[in-house]
């Protein structure tokens, strides 16, 4: 059954596909096989050519579970259309690959594993990569014009939730005819939608804020029909196709997005405020404290301020360590959204693999403790802080 085209976010999350069940089941059953039986040749036929929709092979992404999830996540991020990916990794690789060849800038900070694709193995295949920091933006034009056609960033940047304006860089890409993709993992569809402030393609780690419980690994891409189809056969061939019970799991944690994120901003902002006068915090980086340079352009490019801050604790990373040590109900983990508070101290995982001098660079100081604020209350959250920091 179709929704009105233009249903609100919460009900797109909860009617997101018009995929039905001949039983008539109110929820879509799980399609939990590799293949589908068709009445003759013909019939086969006429999906393996297009002739009529059908499902035929899950690797492909011909498979109901997997169609209703991307119907869902494409509406999420107001897109034409969505892949659905075994993890955010392998959304992003066959992006790069499918539209990164001719060169891809990545500007501002970006998660650890994007940074390694983009420095160290995509070059091996012989596509020139060039990684910027958003206060080098001035240079962003003179790589386009060498060539480079794919810019790629994360706003806000891990962990120094740096705002990127995306606006604004759009605009510089499409000047010289480049497209740009927004990792929108930290903010989610419910707090930013890059693809209406001007971005081609959206990528997801649906690992984190759309899966929301940390109990599955899944990736997305959003875009224009023109701009996603190319990166089927990518995603076929590579293998990286998502599982239908991942899938159909993914579905049902979308159903709650929009309550999870809204209340998870709420926490992320209390916290916030706690922390700023705490005397034992040195800062606080939150887009929604008045105070923080980057508040201004996350009133005017989001919805929400999220729920991930960072506190850099007065002291050494001996002394956040400690105080990651204390903690009794934010867990020590390096991942995010989840419905469970993590702490991680950015400089012993997330970006461990940089030099001192390099993390120096991006901001990133040893005292730091990124936290992803979850679901149980603010006020136990707050007072796990206060005990932990002594
Ligand atoms: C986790 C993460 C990724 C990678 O996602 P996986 O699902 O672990 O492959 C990419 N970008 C951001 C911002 C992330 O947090």
């Amino acid at each position: 059954m179709a929704i009105p085209a233009d249903a609100g976010l919460s009900t797109r999350c909860v009617h997101g596909h018009t995929l039905e069940d001949a039983r008539g089941s109110a929820l879509l059953p799980v399609y939990n096989t590799t293949t589908f039986a068709f009445p003759s040749t013909a019939d086969l036929l006429d999906v393996i050519d297009g002739r009529k929709p059908g499902s035929l092979y899950t690797r492909y992404g011909m498979n109901p579970s997997i169609e209703a999830l991307e119907q869902t996540l494409a509406t999420l991020e107001g897109a034409e259309m969505a892949w659905a990916f075994a993890s955010g990794m392998a959304a992003e690789a066959a992006l790069f690959l499918t539209h990164g060849r001719d060169g891809i800038v990545c500007v501002g900070d970006a998660y650890g594993g994007t940074l390694e694709l983009l420095e160290r193995q995509l070059p091996l295949l012989g596509i020139p990569t060039h990684l910027i920091l958003g206060s080098e933006l001035g240079r962003l034009d003179g790589l386009l014009a060498g060539g480079a056609r794919l810019v790629f960033l994360e706003t806000p940047t891990n962990p120094a939730l740096e705002l990127l304006d995306i606006a604004a860089i759009a605009a510089v890409a499409h000047a010289r005819g480049a497209l740009l993709a927004v990792d929108n993992t930290f903010a989610s569809p419910v707090n930013q939608r890059p693809l209406a402030l001007g971005a081609d393609v959206v990528t997801h780690s649906a690992t984190k804020y759309l899966g929301g419980h940390s109990d599955l690994t899944a990736g997305a891409l959003m875009g224009s029909r023109e701009l996603l189809l190319p990166v089927r056969d990518w995603r076929k061939n590579l293998g990286s196709t998502i599982a239908p019970a991942t899938a159909d799991l993914l579905m049902r944690s979308l159903r709650t997005l929009v309550v999870r994120v809204r209340q998870q901003n709420a926490s992320a902002q209390a916290i916030a405020e706690a922390m700023a006068g705490h005397p034992r915090v040195a800062r606080v980086l939150y887009p929604g404290l008045a105070g923080f340079p980057g508040h201004e352009l996350a009133k005017r490019q989001m919805h929400g301020f999220g729920g991930m801050l960072t506190i850099e604790v007065a002291g050494d990373g001996a002394a956040a360590a400690r105080v990651a040590d204390r903690l009794r109900v934010f867990r020590l983990a390096p991942s995010l959204g989840g419905v469970e508070s993590l702490v991680t101290q950015p400089c012993t995982t997330t970006h461990h693999g940089l030099s001192p001098a390099e993390r120096a660079r991006r901001g990133i100081s040893d005292a730091m403790l990124r936290l992803s604020v979850g679901l149980e209350d603010a006020a136990d959250l707050i007072a796990d802080l206060r005990q932990a920091l002594g």
